[in-house]
């Protein structure tokens, strides 16, 4: 059973089934409402915990009923919330999301408690860290605690992952220290300045990426799967499986929740990265953030494709 910390952000899901995205000013009349526990942080750790990881959270929410209900669901998917603490000012996070008919979706998040996790919250956690097998961190807190969580991984030589979701700036010293940096095609972009539409540009981008110190980089590419680089070839294009989507939020954390079980469990960079397009791929086949995530027993239905 892997051990995986992950340090990131818990936000309630709003979702509103929407015709078409709205465009400013326009209120459209929406189809069936859903709430739902989300945040980058939050999936990740489900997905992993799904997947049979043995994970630990490191988040801040608010003391309201949203933030019960985030302890709650994390105690309901068996993550050990020893770590998640409660900001007395701030409210839990919330995500305004809206998902049309072919599954694209618009989304305004406010961070709340959880954007304030400091550099000591992240401390706390230095026994976990200690005791993991890999760090998985976003960029849905504030930066200061990325910067914590990836020195305390360096000191403890454990590997880290940073998915750069939602991009904000970072600086480049802190790619030094990560040893898997997970960009979609957005984030390549803010990372780089390449936009990434064919192989010779995902090469690119990766290089330039490996230049500033990161060890491997994972593109993920939506439904044609990712581009993998770890320095000692050209890269690899590992395809994505063809499904129905219906909901394509959360494909990300699937995929990175995912892969920080996979590549602990032992499974080579390639192998662990089509299995996490296996995993992100039904996880658009579903409804929700959080709640679709699968579990390891569904992943048989992947098996031969
Ligand atoms: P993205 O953040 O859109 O790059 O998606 C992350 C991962 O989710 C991709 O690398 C794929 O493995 C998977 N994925 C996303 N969208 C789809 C889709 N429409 N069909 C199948 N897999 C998908």
């Amino acid at each position: 059973m892997p051990k995986v910390v992950v340090v990131g952000s818990y936000i309630v899901d709003l979702m509103c089934r929407t015709p078409h995205i709205p465009k400013p000013g326009e209120t459209v009349l929406g189809g069936s409402f859903q709430m739902g526990p989300g945040g980058k942080g939050g999936n990740q750790a489900v997905a992993a915990a799904r997947l049979g990881s043995d994970v630990t959270m490191v988040t801040k929410v608010g003391k309201d009923v949203f933030g019960e209900e985030a302890i709650r669901n994390f105690q309901k998917e068996g993550i050990d919330i020893s770590r998640v603490n409660c900001d007395e000012k701030e409210a839990t996070g919330t995500a305004l999301i809206a998902v049309d008919q072919h599954g694209e979706n618009m989304i305004v998040v406010a961070l709340g408690a959880c954007g304030s996790l400091t550099e000591e919250d992240v401390e706390q956690a230095r026994g976990e860290f200690a005791d993991a097998d890999i760090i998985l961190v976003q960029l849905e807190t504030s930066i200061e605690a990325v910067k914590k969580t990836i020195e305390l991984a360096n000191e403890f030589v454990k590997p880290v992952i940073l998915n750069p979701a939602p991009y904000q700036e970072i600086g480049e010293d802190l790619l030094k220290g990560v040893t898997y940096i997970t960009p979609n095609e957005t984030e390549v972009f803010a990372l780089t300045g390449i936009e990434v539409t064919n192989f010779s540009q995902a090469q690119k981008a990766a290089i330039k990426l490996t230049n500033k110190g990161v060890s491997t980089v994972i593109i993920t590419l939506g439904r044609k799967g990712c581009f993998v680089y770890d320095g000692t070839d050209a890269g690899r294009m590992i395809a994505g499986y063809e499904v129905k989507a219906v909901d394509t939020t959360g494909a990300g954390d699937a995929f990175n929740g995912a892969f920080a079980t996979f590549i602990s469990q032992g499974f080579n960079l390639d192998e662990a990265a089509r299995l996490s397009n296996s995993v992100a791929a039904l996880s658009v086949t579903k409804i929700g953030t959080s709640v679709s995530m699968p579990y390891k027993e569904e992943l048989d239905f992947l098996k031969d494709n």
